[in-house]
């Protein structure tokens, strides 16, 4: 991994638990630095979210910091759900947010005959019997937290008989559901996991990498560890509801001869007005909520990409999280405050009006054109600066201006003058409208001694706005998007009725005739800009042409709700 692709640690910050169980086995000699190997297993059943991002960081930042090494594995055991058109966006995902993975991708289903094998070994050590009980009557015999478990009738078969009907089950004698391998454990145990989980099910049905060379699938519990195991992994990271699943993860690779990683979870992320799991995301693209995966409103990675989030400022937000095993829920202001901190340093500014009303300065130059000089970033001068043409037509915000203007309205009202940004101050003079009486055009003029933005006379103004040019505004789509959902808690809903009563009607906003200064037209897509007083934005990764269509999305909106929250908790 490079020097500016790292997660940007705090060195001040203190060892979290993760760590510490890590520095030990370092201290204690189990492990040298280089020898920690931990693994991102995504399921690749859909894309990627903010809450893998989480896991993202935290796999692959262990790993770069002891100098050791990170694996990406598809973990591919469910032929029926997953598809490469996954595998693909997941290590788009996971490069973009800058973490290299150790070799090729691993899967899961390379791993398939290893398996078997050592679920052979599991049958002769007596620890594994076939049972043809249907999945119904398992269900049933498994008990409950207070009544303990039923043993099957098949349970003290001959280990003879079990590894016979487990090699023709593989052979595709039976139909599915018609036999399955269990574990043997304890049909009492106060842990229903291990109540003589299931670890084959016969499933005929091709798979995206072993087609149909395998009838019988291995199920998570047994296959998680395995590949842990095969793949040297010291430290197994995983989220908290796998924790009352370590004692089998462990039963399962204690009698075979195999290295033995350690899991550990973590609590996981939560945001306020997302929901998270892929399968609920999957039923927004499948039902046309949304506009695919990548839709901007989406928390995968792939939406707030397109959105305009930036790599950075997500392993920023992971880094402030911190790691615990607390369940909580974060607020999804934190997640856009560290975006605004980011885009506040980093990105260009530009000016747009996204809803134009037409200025004509009546003093100034018919036919005149002159090119000010604005600067790019004044966060950053160093930046540089670019020229920006001015003329006797431009536009500005209809919210720039008022006929009647509250208290307090420090911008454009009939006789006020204010500073157009990097030219020069105007006045209104008269106001015409159309025939249903709106607005629909300024007659104004301008001071020729206040270029730059500044009176010679030392006359101040109070309000600063943006403009655009008419004759050189690129006319362009802008999208505005706001909260997917109308609730903090989308799954907090009505009886009878689920998270997708709680969508935000809403969340976007198309505008179609924008007016942008021309160097928005040139940029490539992805371009993360300010545009001056309104926003942060974003050129659409598809949909924005250079040199022959603009299309802008909102990333985020200037405003601080952050700080507002902030402010509250203190
Ligand atoms: P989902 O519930 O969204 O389908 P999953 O846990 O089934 O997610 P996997 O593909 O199995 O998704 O996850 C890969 C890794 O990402 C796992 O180690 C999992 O614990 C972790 N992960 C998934 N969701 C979160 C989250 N919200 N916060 C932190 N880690 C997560
Ligand atoms: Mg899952």
């Amino acid at each position: 991994m490079s020097e500016n692709t790292m997660p940007n640690n705090n060195e001040n910050a203190p060892v979290d638990f993760i760590r510490a169980i890590v520095n030990e086995d370092i201290r204690s000699g189990k492990y040298k630095p280089e020898e920690i190997r931990t693994r991102f297993p995504p399921e690749p059943n859909g894309y990627l979210h903010i809450g893998h991002a989480k896991a993202i960081c935290i796999d692959f930042g262990i790993a770069a910091e002891y100098g050791g090494k990170c694996y990406l594995r598809m973990d591919d055991t469910n032929p029926g759900k997953e598809d490469i058109e996954y595998v693909q966006a997941i290590e788009e995902d996971v490069r973009w947010l800058g973490f290299t993975w150790d070799g090729p991708t691993r899967y899961a289903s390379d791993y398939f005959q290893q398996m078997y094998d050592y679920a052979v070994d599991m049958i002769k050590l007596g620890l594994a019997y076939v049972d043809e009980q249907s999945a119904e009557e398992i269900r049933q015999s498994r008990g409950s937290l207070t009544e303990p478990g039923q043993p099957s009738p098949w349970r003290d078969r001959s280990i003879e008989e079990s590894l016979d009907l487990f090699e023709r089950m593989r052979q595709g004698e039976f139909p599915n559901g018609s036999k399955v391998l269990r574990a043997k454990i304890d049909m009492n145990s106060p842990n229903v996991h291990m109540r003589d989980p299931v670890m084959y099910r016969i499933l005929h049905m091709e798979h995206h990498r072993t087609g149909d060379q395998w009838c019988v699938y291995p199920m998570y519990d047994w296959a998680h560890g395995l590949e842990d195991s095969i793949e040297g992994i010291t430290h197994s990271f995983c989220t908290l509801e796998f924790e009352i699943h370590r004692p089998l993860y462990e039963w399962f690779l204690e009698p075979l001869p195999v290295h033995k990683p350690r899991q550990i979870e973590f609590s996981r992320l939560n945001l306020t007005y997302t929901v998270m799991s892929k399968r609920k995301l999957l039923r927004l693209v499948e039902e046309g909520k949304v506009n695919g995966w990548d839709d901007p409103r989406m928390p995968t990675l792939c939406g707030l990409r397109r959105r305009g989030y930036t790599p950075e400022s997500i392993r920023d937000f992971v880094q402030r999280l911190g790691i615990t095993k607390f369940t909580g829920i974060t607020e999804v202001e934190m997640l856009e405050n560290c975006l605004r901190e980011d885009l506040n340093i980093n990105a260009d500014r530009y000016m747009a009006v996204l809803d134009p009303l037409k200025v004509t300065i009546t003093n100034y130059p018919e036919r005149q054109v002159e090119w000010l000089e604005a600067l790019n970033n004044p966060e950053k001068p160093e930046l540089g600066s670019r020229k920006i043409p001015f003329s006797r037509e431009i536009y500005i915000d209809r919210d720039d201006f008022r006929e009647v203007p509250p208290r307090k309205y420090h911008r454009l009202s009939p006789g006020a003058e204010v500073r157009l940004r990097w030219a020069y101050f105007l006045t209104c003079h008269d106001v015409k409208h159309d025939e249903q009486g709106n607005v629909c055009e300024l007659l104004c003029t301008y001071d020729p001694e206040t270029r730059g933005g500044a009176a010679p006379d030392g006359r101040r103004v109070k309000g600063t706005i943006h403009w655009v040019e008419a004759g050189h505004a690129v006319s362009a789509e802008v999208r505005l998007y706001d909260r997917l959902f109308v609730c903090e808690n989308p799954d907090d809903c009505e009886e009878g009725l689920d998270y997708m009563s709680n969508l935000n009607p809403d969340s976007l906003t198309l505008l179609k005739d924008c007016k942008l200064e021309p160097a928005l037209l040139e940029l490539p897509p992805e371009s993360r800009v300010q545009f001056e007083r309104v926003g942060y934005f974003c050129s659409d990764r598809h949909d924005h042409i250079p040199d022959k269509k603009a299309v802008y999305n909102r990333t985020v909106a200037l405003r601080d709700s952050w700080a507002k929250i902030e402010k509250k908790h203190n």
